[in-house]
């Protein structure tokens, strides 16, 4: 792990470091709780390697993008969201309200959820 990523927060959810509750895992992606969820279900997925935001990751990985997009769906389909709806989002700098910059797709259900959220 290079000296950036390990002063990281979510790669140091990656590498197991820092307590997290992880609700499903593949090759390349992590979904996890929010410790500070804003809907009954709020889970962020994350891609195992650092990208700084949803940008970096598409420019330089893009299936990246594809493969958090389907574990988000997976986590909802699982936490019963198919029918009811559910919400992906990325945000991306400072405006946006990004407070981590390892890039991760919040994923928000369990109510409705009006408009803007972060
Ligand atoms: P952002 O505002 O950057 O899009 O979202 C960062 C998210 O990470 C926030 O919703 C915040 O609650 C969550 N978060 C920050 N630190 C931790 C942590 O240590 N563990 C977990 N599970 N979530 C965190
Ligand atoms: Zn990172």
């Amino acid at each position: 792990m290079s000296e950036a990523e390990a002063d990281c927060l979510f790669c140091r959810v990656v590498a197991g470091e820092l307590p997290s509750t992880i609700v499903r895992e593949t090759d390349t992606v992590v979904a996890f709780r929010d410790i500070n969820p804003q809907a009954p279900t709020h889970v962020l997925v994350i891609p195992r390697a650092h990208y700084a935001d949803a940008a970096e990751v598409g420019r330089e990985e893009p299936s990246l993008l594809v493969d958090m997009l389907n574990v988000a769906a997976g986590v909802a389909e699982e936490e019963g969201l198919t029918g009811t709806g559910y919400r992906t989002l990325f945000n991306t700098g400072a405006d946006a309200g990004q407070t981590v910059f390892h890039a991760h797709l919040h994923l928000l259900g369990g109510e409705p959820l009006g408009g803007l959220v972060g």
